[in-house]
């Protein structure tokens, strides 16, 4: 069946011109997904995009630590990141947990990640070099469409507690040059200046003024009103059951909030940027891409009273011993986000997950007020070699733009970009009447970043 808007069907549409006349479908609006559909509609296409919430950016992509980091873009695939993981496991307050409960995904999911220790420095490099990348495009877009999602650009300042911890920042930082970014060592003095409210005794920092934050789920609200205006079509309430492609074309399913019937909507391609829904719709189309939930915490401090605001912070923190992120979000609230748990898809908000975190801001900010604190959870889409996978899928008119991890913000303006840029070397060309399928054969569809294996 054809999809017909339905009277119900909460779509939110806005008429555009669109060129080239081909048809693309989005699965999810997180920012991955509309941060792919803007750059499907600069290249001429014409996009619906399918979410289950109600609004854009209600799941990841909510309260997230804020951070536009390429200072952050060392992958966890090392060594010590398995013997901290397992040191940790012990405690509870730990930055990284793992249920030990049987299940064959995480511990499959593990050993790949062991797999890929070999492609550590690689893949740190080639991190930073999307994120770098990412920068100037995220920043043209608000300008260009008018996004107000109180951007910071003060600057990253990454602390150390200890010689072990600021040794080992001094090698990644030798990565991080060779993809390009400036991030220069701090004395505790230079540290205070850069950042007079944090109190505390450090051994040293990382400073990297390029750096900067900004609220996700505001970006990604004004961005999707901003393609909404640009003709791209929004199903919001709609959950997709199944997908399927084929030469002939796309075809997504799926379900509208309040109606018993299912809907099929054809297309010339699809886009597959879900989350952690992406590796079922994956393996519905013969992709392997192992994505694993990984949950993180965050809090956002109510900054009511004057004392509180001048006693925050306006620089972004990075504490590399407790691997917390934070962010000023303008004048009133200020975000505390970390912890990776090994738990499934499970959204529980667990409450000795979130006192370290108010324990965090009490002990480096002891004059903010901490009495109207929100907690939030959130699973970070993380793929076993830490890279996004970016590219088409191997059956025709498929494309995958999902499984960020830890960096969804900070990379999605440049994957959007390589998306776009794919879409158009790998989607035939529109079959007009009187050329025969032959004569249609696209570029032959490559992955741009990981290979699906
Ligand atoms: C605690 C925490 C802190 C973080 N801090 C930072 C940071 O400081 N900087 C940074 O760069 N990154 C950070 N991240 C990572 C970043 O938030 C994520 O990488 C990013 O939000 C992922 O975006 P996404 O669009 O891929 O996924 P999502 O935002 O989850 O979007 C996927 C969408 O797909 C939809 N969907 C899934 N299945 C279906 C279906 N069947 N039908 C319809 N819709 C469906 C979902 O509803 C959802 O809206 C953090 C993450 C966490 C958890």
């Amino acid at each position: 069946m054809h999809h017909s808007q339905n009277q119900n069907s909460p779509v939110k549409q806005n008429s555009g011109q669109h060129k080239s006349g081909q048809h693309v479908a989005v699965i999810g609006a997180g920012i991955t997904g509309v941060t792919t559909c803007y750059a499907l509609l600069k290249r001429g296409y014409n996009v619906t995009v399918f979410d289950r919430n109600r609004y854009a950016a209600m799941q990841t992509s909510f309260a997230n630590g804020g951070q536009l980091s390429a200072s952050n873009a060392e992958v966890w695939t090392q060594a010590s990141t398995i013997l901290k993981g397992l040191k940790w496991m012990l405690r509870k307050d730990a930055p990284l947990l793992v249920n030990p409960s049987p299940s064959w995904h995480k511990y499959s999911w593990m050993a790949e990640f062991v797999g890929n220790i070999p492609q550590y420095k690689n893949n740190t490099v080639e991190t930073t070099r999307l994120a770098v990348a990412a920068r100037e495009h995220l920043y043209r877009w608000a300008a260009d469409e008018n996004i107000d999602f109180d951007h910071e650009t003060r600057g990253i300042l990454h602390f150390h507690t200890d010689k072990k911890g600021f040794d080992h920042a001094s090698r990644v930082n030798k990565l991080l040059a060779e993809g390009g970014l400036e991030r220069f060592a701090v004395t505790p003095d230079e540290m205070r200046a850069i950042e007079p409210n944090l109190v505390g005794d450090f051994y040293g920092g990382f400073y990297t003024p390029s750096d900067a934050t900004g609220d996700i789920h505001k970006y990604t609200r004004g961005l999707a009103e901003a393609c909404m205006k640009l003709g791209a079509q929004f199903h919001f309430d709609a959950k997709v059951t199944s997908v399927a492609s084929d030469a002939s074309g796309a075809r997504v399913e799926f379900n509208a909030a309040g109606s018993a019937n299912s809907e099929t909507l054809s297309c010339d391609a699809m886009v597959i940027c879900a989350g952690v829904g992406s590796r079922q719709f994956a393996a519905q189309l013969g992709d392997r891409v192992n994505i694993y939930p990984v949950k993180g915490y965050s809090i956002t401090v109510a900054l009511d009273d004057q004392s509180s605001k001048d006693a925050a912070p306006w620089v972004s923190l990075l504490d590399d011993d407790a691997k917390i992120v934070t962010s000023r979000l303008g004048h009133d609230r200020f975000r505390v986000a970390g912890t990776a748990e090994f738990n499934g898809v499970n959204m529980d908000i667990r409450d000795d997950r979130i006192q370290p975190l108010t324990q965090w801001v009490r002990r480096y900010f002891p004059g903010v007020n901490t009495d109207k604190v929100v907690p939030w959870a959130g699973l970070r889409p993380m793929m076993p070699n830490m890279m996004p996978r970016v590219g088409a899928g191997k059956q025709a008119r498929v494309f995958y733009n999902t499984g960020h991890g830890h960096l969804g913000w900070t990379l999605s303006a440049a994957t959007a970009e390589l998306l776009g840029d794919a879409v158009l070397a790998g989607l035939p060309p529109k079959l007009t009447p009187g050329i025969a399928a032959g004569g249609a054969r696209g570029v032959q569809p490559q992955p741009v970043l990981d290979q699906v294996g």
